[in-house]
């Protein structure tokens, strides 16, 4: 038979590789696959304030970076592969990769979540055309020129204030009259020269050839149009979409309990409906998205599989 993991972990997100960290600690043997970015989120924000004890180097990827040492540090595996299948039934759980079968004790989920799409007629074509979802990657790009950042929450103006370290001019395009940021965000949006909003405003389509040069809005409450034009020098502009996120949970539809908007149910101890199968970081319906709690679920959700483990395993 072959090689039966205590713990694999289905995320390298924050929640991932803290839960990794936990268990390896806890001398389990420890997989985590990670499909797409190392890191997850976190890994695309510039800024990362509000993570205790990450003053002096708060970069997202630096904050990962460490995070995925510490974990090797503890022995555990790390491989880049996207989960395809999975059996969840018996007492030994298996996943399927494109490449692998791996085999486990315990699961913990902590697939993270992915940006939402506008829905925008031109959103699709345009992406990388001019559209970016994410500021840290793509900000550099438009050095000098026009912006308009798309959504209300703490990542749009967070990043908002991060992109106007490169463009001309920001502008926060919201749906409501009132920002979702925390206030501390709001006030580096409101006192930085550059940036300017458009409020009670949706983006209905984005146009151009070859690159981004226009972008209808609909005013929700005049219900009136406007075109929004590049700068006829620049000929383009950047549009980055930050409306929030999708959790990735799409593939355990059917199997693991979650809520109408996809986020897995997990109790205080990280549990899910299946026995042996855990939950972590934003992919779990809980109030506060956070590095900070991402972090805490992973430690818990790994504590959680060690204690199964015990329970059900002889050694
Ligand atoms: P969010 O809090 O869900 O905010 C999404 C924003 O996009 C809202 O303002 C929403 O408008 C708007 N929106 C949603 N769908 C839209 C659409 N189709 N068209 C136009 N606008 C749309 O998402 P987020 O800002 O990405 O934050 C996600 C989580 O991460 C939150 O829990 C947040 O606190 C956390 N976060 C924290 C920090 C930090 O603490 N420094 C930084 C980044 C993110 P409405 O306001 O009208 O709903």
């Amino acid at each position: 038979m072959s090689k039966v993991y205590d713990v694999l972990i289905i995320g390298g997100g924050p929640a991932g590789l803290t839960a990794g960290l936990y268990a390896g600690r806890a001398k389990l043997d420890t997989i985590i696959l990670e499909a797409e970015t190392l890191g997850g989120q976190i890994a695309l924000t510039d800024e990362v304030e509000n993570y205790p004890g990450a003053l002096d180097d708060p970069t997202g990827p630096r904050l990962v970076q460490r995070m995925v040492e510490q974990f090797k540090g503890f022995g555990g595996e790390l491989v880049m592969e996207a989960v395809e299948s999975f059996d969840f039934d018996a007492d030994i759980k298996t996943v399927k990769t494109s490449k692998n079968e791996y085999k486990a004790k315990s699961i913990i989920i902590a697939s993270g979540a992915s940006p939402r799409k506008l829905g925008a007629k031109g959103e699709e074509k345009f992406s990388g055309r001019g559209i970016s979802f994410c500021a840290t990657c793509d900000a550099a790009f438009f050095e000098g020129l026009e912006v308009y950042v798309i959504g209300g929450g703490d990542t749009a103006v967070e990043e908002a204030v991060f992109i106007s370290k490169f463009a001309r001019k920001v502008t926060i395009v919201h749906r409501r009259d009132e920002l979702r940021a925390a206030k501390s965000i709001q006030e580096k949006a409101f006192n930085n020269e550059k940036i300017d909003f458009i409020w009670d405003s949706v983006v209905e389509e984005i146009a151009g050839e070859g690159l981004v040069s226009e972008m209808t809005l609909l005013n929700r409450k005049t219900n009136e149009k406007t075109v929004v034009k590049a700068d006829e020098d620049d000929g383009t502009f950047g549009v980055f979409v930050m409306v929030g996120y999708i959790p990735k949970t799409e593939m355990f539809k059917g199997v693991i309990d979650m809520d109408e908007a996809g986020y897995i149910i997990g109790d205080a101890n990280m549990k899910t409906n299946v026995e042996g199968v855990f939950v972590a970081g934003d992919c779990r319906q809980k109030p506060l998205r956070q590095v900070v709690t991402a972090t805490s679920d992973g430690a818990i959700a790994s504590i959680s599989a060690e204690k199964y483990i015990d329970s059900k395993f002889e050694h």
